[in-house]
């Protein structure tokens, strides 16, 4: 059902918690820790992700990426480490996009020896990359479209057919492009994980995650997340669900904004290397039309003529130089500094995030205003490179 009624209709409506008793307009808060034994067809606890209002919010996950379940988490790195470790068991492998989120990258490299779980990165996001990468006693490839931070677009149908063929689980990280503009399950992904932290929250104010798949394999991940005890509190359940009502507003406005400063910051002198997959520039552009409704409000570049990525950012005073990504207020971060400062100089060259490189999170505010913010910052960056000089 859910399927068929409109985007909109679904971040609104589906999985509220009914006021049964006051006939509210909003869902209703339940903090119970405990519940009736007795009478009951339910065992109700937190841990065990069945509350009313972690039960509803689920539904709503599912319905937006369009999976027969859903499961809320305390956050992304919850709702990942959980995903991963109920398909991983000691002698297996993994196949990991080599462009990873930092946290993932970390949790993969830093706990799965610790269980005898091997790991092979892939050299790159193409279809034939995770091919090669495949071994006998792979389990799990796990996949990134857009890549953070450099926005690189891997074909999700292709790679599922791939990981299908092999009788193993695609699982995709869909943070950085929302429900509103992919849907990777329509592609064949088996599970899809987020950071709700993100565009799912999208006010920098609740630390959050999600997974969608089927039933079969909720199953398996619940039973793992009962274990580990990554629930969400269900006050911030109940923030996540107040936050979702108005995702796909924020996400266009998002994906408009992106679109517009990637065109601005393409054409402009002191700018080089702008990777927004909406730009017809973009080596995967048609790749990533065919895949995504829209092109989300990610994007990074360079600054040309030795202006300093730093100096740049400090001198910026609307857009925030802020670590995380997606909320209603633009923000800018040097991933070198930041979010891939756990990888050695040599790791980031390779992938080719440089020292200059910012990585630009666009909000909702007026377009002419950003623009205005990014004009007068490189105009004070160029003012400083000659008083050094
Ligand atoms: C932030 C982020 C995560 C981790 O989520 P947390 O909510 O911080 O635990 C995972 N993947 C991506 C792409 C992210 O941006």
């Amino acid at each position: 059902m859910a399927k068929k009624i409109g985007l909109d209709t679904v971040c609104v409506h589906i999985g509220e918690v009914k006021d049964q008793q006051f006939k509210g307009a909003v869902s209703p808060i339940y903090m119970s820790t405990s519940y009736q034994f007795t009478d009951v067809d339910v065992r109700r606890y937190p841990r065990n992700y069945n509350t009313p209002n972690q039960e509803n919010l689920s539904k709503k996950i599912a319905a937006l990426e369009h999976a027969e379940a859903g499961m809320i988490f305390s956050s992304g790195m919850a709702a990942i480490s959980t995903t991963l470790l109920a398909f991983l068991k000691i002698g297996d492998h993994i196949v990991v996009q080599n462009t990873l989120y930092g946290g993932t990258s970390q949790f993969i490299q830093e706990e799965f020896p610790k269980y005898g779980i091997e790991y092979t990165f892939t050299n790159g996001y193409k279809p034939e990359d995770f091919e090669a990468a495949i071994q006998e006693n792979t389990k799990v490839v796990y996949l990134e479209s857009p890549s953070n931070p450099l926005l690189t677009i891997t074909n999700i149908k292709r790679v599922s057919e791939l990981v299908k063929s092999r009788g193993l689980i695609s699982i995709i990280d869909n943070t950085f492009a929302s429900p509103v503009n992919q849907n990777p399950i329509d592609f064949g992904i088996d599970i899809v994980v987020h950071s709700a932290t993100k565009y799912l929250g999208g006010h920098s104010d609740i630390l959050a995650g999600a997974v969608a798949c089927s039933k079969a394999h909720m199953h398996a991940i619940w039973k793992v997340g009962a274990n580990l005890g990554g629930n969400l509190s269900d006050f911030t359940v109940w923030m996540l669900e107040r936050s979702i009502k108005t995702l796909v507003l924020r996400v266009k406005a998002q994906n408009k904004n992106a679109k517009a400063l990637a065109k601005f910051l393409n054409g402009h002198p002191d700018v080089k290397n702008v990777y927004y997959p909406g730009l017809k520039s973009h080596p995967e552009y048609k790749l990533a039309k065919s895949q995504m409704r829209g092109f989300g409000g990610m994007l990074s570049f360079e600054l040309n003529n030795g202006l300093d990525a730093l100096t740049f950012q400090k001198e910026l005073k609307l857009i925030k130089a802020s670590m995380s990504l997606a909320g209603v207020e633009s923000t800018m971060l040097s991933p070198c500094m930041t979010s891939h400062a756990s990888m050695s100089q040599e790791q980031r060259d390779s992938i080719g995030i440089t020292n200059e490189l910012i990585r630009f999170s666009l909000g909702i505010e007026s377009k002419k205003d950003l623009i205005q913010d990014i004009k007068q910052a490189i105009k004070a960056t160029k003012k400083l490179v000659k008083i050094e000089a």
